[in-house]
């Protein structure tokens, strides 16, 4: 059994020879519309490997392969078949009536095969019986003249006992007849002795439990024909049609489930399907998988690309940025933490994830503790999701150098309200929430006289061009002393 390179416990499912590594269904790229199959490293297109590191051994599933006729359309298929069955044996000229019902049957178990060989676990429906069973029936006429006339060959110049010992060979190949005939839709491949002999051997012992299967069920047919001995009526011939119909369908579904198993043996490949569509993955989960692979192989600095390329992309999606972020953090790229960690705070600010936010904005801290906003807006939006997530010690931490960093900043009074309202939650701190208190009502007064503080601001900005300090800028720079206007 083959293991996923990047996920040592799944099974393989594709191979890529060009990078001689075996993967999983996640580690390949399906495309936007899962029509292709192709490495992520290289690009190349991969190699199926179906399910023979997946499917469960048949002889593990006898229980679902016998639930397999119990669906309506199956069930309605076995029923009617047998009814008419024992119907036609008192109409004249029933027997041609007989061949087209056994031609019906037939054609349905083997689609029965043919779509459990593909991976398809549930009963095809009853369309699957209609529609032009000619060829099919043809086939599988010119099959039963070959094998009576061969048998018939040999007895007449071999005698009767090399015969007879022909006719058990023929009857122990008969599944592996049938399997190759749907394999290959060729009545010559499936009735080549080197073909079912190959076919048996990739199978092994398992052929034989088939084979063991196969005459338990015969024998338990001859049990409802012993039960009603003497009793031929209408209801024992339907009963034990009924019988054989459920049955031929159980064993064309258990071929065709051998023929899915050991598909990597027999050079087939079809993959598993319990009736649900697979879909293509979405391109973020898609190019998460590729970068997932790019780190595991070490290669960083494409991961970097790689990422950088796909929030630009997919600029919203939650598991993308919070991806990058904790990959940039785990590598220590502090180049490109400065370059994205203020867009993915900003990107939690917008979703309101203000719990991830505080804790991402810690995490940068602790990362390095010099790391600056250098944005009074979001400096602000953190410290507000620090006081609703219960740090105060943070909110003032962010809030107190804003009237000497960003003196124009709009937000400033709110920005200082939550200051003041934070440290009077805290003990000992009544003097720090005075002095914020007061600077909010300084603010306020300035906001009253709209003309005044242009005109200080103005002054202000000529000042610190002249690098000299006005009375007002001096104030501001007096962190937090209550000023005489207010006082
Ligand atoms: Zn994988
Ligand atoms: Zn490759």
């Amino acid at each position: 059994m083959n293991y996923c390179k990047y996920h040592p416990v799944a099974p393989a499912t594709y191979a890529c020879h060009h990078c001689s590594v075996t993967l999983c269904d996640n580690c390949i790229d399906e495309g936007k519309h899962g029509e292709q199959s192709k490495c992520f490293t290289c690009e190349r297109e991969v190699e199926s490997l179906g399910s023979v590191n997946q499917a469960e051994p048949f002889w593990n599933r006898f229980d679902k392969a016998f639930r397999y006729p119990l669906n309506t359309q199956s069930l309605i298929i076995i029923i009617v078949l047998s009814l008419l069955t024992s119907v036609v044996t008192y109409v004249p000229y029933g027997f041609l009536i007989y061949i087209v019902l056994t031609g019906t049957l037939l054609k349905y178990s083997f689609s029965c095969l043919q779509e459990t060989a593909n991976g398809m676990m549930k009963a095809p429906d009853i369309i699957a019986a209609e529609g032009d069973s000619s060829s099919l029936l043809w086939k599988l006429f010119v099959m039963a003249v070959i094998v009576a006339g061969s048998i018939g060959f040999v007895s007449n110049y071999l005698g009767t006992a090399i015969a007879i010992l022909l006719s058990g060979v023929l009857v122990i190949t008969l599944p592996a007849t049938f399997i190759i005939f749907v394999m290959n839709d060729s009545v010559l491949a499936a009735i080549n002795p080197l073909n079912q002999i190959k076919l048996i051997n990739s199978i092994g012992l398992p052929y034989a439990l088939l084979l063991c299967i196969i005459m338990i069920m015969f024998a338990s047919i001859g049990v409802i024909e012993e039960a009603m001995w003497g009793n031929f009526s209408f209801l024992s011939r339907t009963l034990q049609s009924m019988a054989s119909n459920y049955y031929t369908i159980v064993l064309f579904h258990i071929m065709g489930y051998m023929l899915f198993q050991y598909q990597g043996n027999l050079g087939f490949t079809a993959r598993e399907d319990h009736g649900e569509r697979k879909t293509a993955r979405t391109g973020p989960v898609r190019t998460l998988a590729k970068i997932k692979i790019t780190v595991k192989e070490g290669r960083y600095d494409q991961a970097v690309k790689l990422f950088s390329r796909a929030v630009k992309e997919y600029p919203n999606n939650d598991t993308l940025n919070r991806e990058f972020f904790k990959f940039l953090l785990a590598t220590k790229n502090t180049p490109q933490i400065n370059k994205f960690a203020s867009v993915y705070l900003w990107f939690l600010e917008k979703n309101q994830q203000s719990y991830k936010l505080m804790m991402s904005y810690k995490q940068l801290l602790r990362e390095n503790a010099n790391y600056a906003l250098n944005s009074p807006e979001l400096s602000f939006a953190i410290a507000k999701a620090c006081e609703e997530n219960g740090d105060p010690h943070s909110v003032v931490q962010l809030i107190k150098g804003f009237h000497k960093d960003f003196p124009d900043y709009e937000e400033l009074i709110p920005a200082y309200e939550l200051m003041a309202n934070t440290l009077n939650e805290l003990p000992n701190m009544s003097k720090q929430t005075k002095q914020s208190r007061d600077y909010v009502t300084h603010l306020k007064q300035k906001q009253k006289t709209p003309e005044k503080v242009e005109l200080s601001q103005d002054k202000a900005r000529f000042g610190r061009e002249a690098g000299d300090l006005t009375p007002k800028q001096s104030e501001l720079e007096l962190s937090l002393v209550p000023n005489k206007d207010s006082a």
